[in-house]
């Protein structure tokens, strides 16, 4: 049984298409990074997935369920990006509070535990920081144990210490089998952290595969040259090219195999000044999903 069964979703905000045909298959015990840029609709899919939002068209299924049938199981909690904090209570008198809502909630120091919070269980929630305050919410969604955790930009403005110790709590639990689908609009953090990269834009996914494979699919090279009259088609068309953009008579083509494109300028061509770069996993994160320009 899967744990994410996304079929066909789509959602329209007025004339605004937030996900477009969105198809996705996750499997129990993975780990999955949903990346993209702001606005890409990675939001929208979460809400859908965790039945806050109602799809225009397509299904959502949650190891077999309909999102709110799944919810009342407890199967999926979702640690969100603010909101639900009580500045007064301690993290212990939060989370003990929080688990009174349960039938059956694992033990209040467990979590804690898991979340990494026990050594601050008696300071007052004003008074931890966005780190501290985001695990203090993952402890609270592992109340229910749930089977599957989604997380929406978990780690929006916090710093770098705080983000990787934040990290290490949620994989240090998902290696017990927990599936942990995440929104993420730091190509880093997905490539730290997850196995599988979903990559969305405009609505729909645009990449997905192993952390690996993306990866190298994002770090291909550009290949610039000076062509008169270039034939922006026919580059195109070249096997692994993923962008050509003409600036003048220069050319920049964004590939994975560079020398079959050198191979084609300078054979098949009229090109001259020709260079060849590797692309940094932002410029590539840039061309897999925006439509900006990919510095050469
Ligand atoms: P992301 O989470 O990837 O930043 P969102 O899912 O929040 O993206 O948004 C996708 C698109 O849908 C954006 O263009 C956003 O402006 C639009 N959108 C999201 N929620 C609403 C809403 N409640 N009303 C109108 N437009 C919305």
């Amino acid at each position: 049984m899967l744990a994410i069964d996304l079929r066909h979703l789509t959602k329209r905000y007025g004339n605004v298409t937030a996900v477009n045909d969105l198809s996705l298959a996750i499997r129990p015990g993975e780990i999955v990074a949903f990346l993209g840029p702001n606005g890409a609709g990675k939001t929208t899919t979460i809400d859908m997935i965790l039945g806050l939002a109602r799809p225009d068209e397509g299904t959502v299924q949650v190891y077999g369920r309909a999102p709110v049938d799944a919810i009342a199981l407890g199967y999926v909690s979702a640690v969100m990006q603010n909101g639900g904090l009580l500045k007064d209570f301690t993290v212990h008198e939060t989370v003990r509070y929080t688990a009174s809502l349960y039938a059956n909630p694992q033990p209040v120091s467990e979590v804690l535990e898991r979340a990494g919070i026990a050594h601050i269980a008696d300071r007052r929630v004003g008074k931890c920081s966005g780190g501290e305050q985001q695990r203090l919410r993952f402890a609270m969604s592992l109340l229910s144990n749930p089977r599957l955790l989604l997380l929406d930009e978990p780690t929006a403005g916090m710093d770098v210490e705080a983000r990787r110790e934040f990290w290490t709590a949620i994989r240090e639990d998902a290696a017990r089998g927990r599936t942990v689908m995440f929104a993420t609009h730091y190509l880093e953090e997905a490539d730290a952290y997850a196995d599988r990269i979903v990559l969305i834009r405009q609505g729909s996914i645009v990449a997905d595969g192993t952390t690996a494979a993306v990866k190298s699919m994002a770090s291909g090279r550009t290949v610039r040259a000076t062509v008169p009259n270039a034939d922006r088609a026919a580059l195109a068309a070249l096997s692994g090219v993923s962008s050509v953009e003409l600036r003048g008579d220069t050319v920049l083509i964004t590939c994975t195999d560079s020398d079959a494109v050198a191979r084609h300028l300078l054979t098949q061509t009229h090109a001259s000044d020709l260079e060849i770069t590797a692309n940094s996993l932002e410029a590539a994160f840039m061309a897999l999903t925006g439509d900006a320009e990919v510095p050469a």
